[in-house]
């Protein structure tokens, strides 16, 4: 673990509280360079009607836009929630460094939870390292509220019996 991902990883769980605000599932990604901020993105499918809007799908094209180029070389991706196969699938595209995620998913996860594909074998670029867990507890503990938030306003808004 580099010293600054929980630094990072912070910055990503403010991130995620946005979509929350959004009525979206809290996750947050920022993407660092050189020790500084080149994209953010929260998740927002909703928002957006997207089924790609997810944290780290905005934060890549925010810096693709960024820096003129889909690569994104010497970079680190931080994300609240381990990614899953699609954006695996844009961080290879993107030649991201390093990933960096908090909560593990054990249903869809693909940093190595449920597939195993940031450094997959057949791929021809490898994502160079990969670290799961970082303030892990928190990124959970925001889910977990969430969701916890969702169905008591479920069951409120159900009629009464
Ligand atoms: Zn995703």
């Amino acid at each position: 673990m580099a010293l600054d991902d929980e630094h990072w990883m912070r910055h990503a769980l403010i991130l995620a509280r946005n979509a929350w605000q959004q009525g979206e599932v809290p996750v947050g990604a920022v993407i660092v360079r050189d020790g500084k901020i080149l994209a953010e993105g929260w998740n927002q499918p909703i928002t957006l009607h997207d089924p790609s809007a997810h944290a780290e799908m905005l934060a890549l094209r925010t810096a693709g836009q960024t820096v003129g180029n889909y690569r994104l070389p010497n970079t680190t991706l931080y994300v609240t929630l381990e990614p899953c196969l699609m954006c695996v699938g844009a961080m290879l595209h993107a030649r991201v460094e390093r990933v960096v995620f908090g909560a593990y998913d054990p249903k869809t996860g693909a940093a190595g939870s449920a597939f195993d594909l940031l450094q997959h074998p057949r791929h021809y670029h490898k994502v160079a390292a990969v670290q799961g867990g970082v303030l892990q507890e928190e990124c959970a503990a925001l889910l977990q509220a969430f969701f916890r938030e969702r169905r008591a306003a479920a069951a409120l808004a159900k009629p009464a019996p």
